[in-house]
């Protein structure tokens, strides 16, 4: 496995496996990997010539500067993995490398970036959209594989291609769970021992309004998910949302097939997302 630090040598890489016929399969990441991430560079094992995975805490999609700081760092043991996985070049940039000018480019995703994860973290997907293409403009993949983990980017990357024309096939990829229903993510590293045994409680209650979505309508699941959280000892719901899996806008009476339920915990300090196709 190759490890590269600049652009230079990731995208000479990148053209000399495009000039030799060979297809690139590329997964970028924060590091910090754990199974979750393993799944989807597997996944662009077997459907690609080459894979590249890219390793960068991309600071300017963090509104917490307290996150950002706190992010779990685990470079030897990610590339370890990477390499057990697969993996033919790891790319794992400075911030000085990606951002010389520290630029952040204003997107318009219409209504796709105003809810949820869009609402509650300003700038987000700005700074992932950011972060995405370039890499894109780096590595030139011809798949990308993105978690259905965080849905909403995944459309948010879908919307980003079909609006910027770039020839790159976006695959999602299913959430990985813990064996106890926690969905992965290398945050899970930060909770303690109490907050990490209540944790797959998130999971639960999304099972249980999946449960509950051919016979009742949204506000009603809604309100019985919130009830869920009211009085937790450890778990405070910032948001529980039933959108079209397509749209991400809000429904308003009964549940139709595809839509989804899109949720936002802090256990502590640490926030947790999760979502569940409801039918
Ligand atoms: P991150 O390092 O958190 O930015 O994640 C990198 C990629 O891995 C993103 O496409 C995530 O959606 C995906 N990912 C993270 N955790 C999971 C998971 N538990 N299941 C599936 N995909 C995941």
């Amino acid at each position: 496995m190759t490890v590269t630090e600049t652009i230079s040598e990731t995208s000479a890489f990148a053209r000399e496996a495009r000039q030799n016929g060979r297809t690139i399969g590329f997964v970028p990441t924060m590091g910090a990997l754990h199974e979750g991430h393993l799944t989807l560079v597997r996944r662009a094992r077997k459907e690609n010539d080459l894979v590249v995975v890219s390793i960068f805490v991309n600071p300017i999609q963090f509104n917490n500067p307290d996150d950002l700081k706190k992010y779990p760092r685990t470079l030897e043991k990610d590339l370890e993995m990477l390499k057990g996985a697969g993996c033919d070049l790891a790319f794992c940039p400075s911030v000085e490398e990606m951002y010389p000018d520290n630029h952040r480019k204003s997107y318009d995703f219409g209504d796709l970036a105003r809810v949820m994860e869009g609402e509650f973290r300003p700038g987000h997907f700005d700074g992932v959209a950011t972060v995405v293409q370039r890499l894109f403009e780096i590595t030139h993949p011809h798949r990308a594989y993105f978690g259905e983990k965080d849905y909403q980017q995944l459309q948010i990357i879908r919307a980003l291609v079909r609006n910027e024309h770039i020839d790159t096939e976006i695959v999602p990829c299913p959430i990985s769970r813990e064996d106890d229903g926690l969905a992965r993510s290398s945050r899970n590293e930060r909770l303690t021992p109490a907050m990490r045994k209540a944790a797959p409680y998130i999971h639960m209650v999304l099972e249980e309004a999946r449960s509950l979505a051919a016979n009742h309508t949204a506000p009603q699941i809604v309100n019985f998910v919130k009830a869920k959280f009211s009085d937790h000892p450890h778990l405070k719901l910032e948001y529980f949302t039933i959108a079209g899996g397509n749209t991400l806008q809000a429904v308003e009476g009964r549940i139709s097939p595809g839509d989804y339920g899109f949720i936002a915990v802090f256990a502590g300090e640490i926030r947790l997302i999760d979502n569940i196709r409801l039918i």
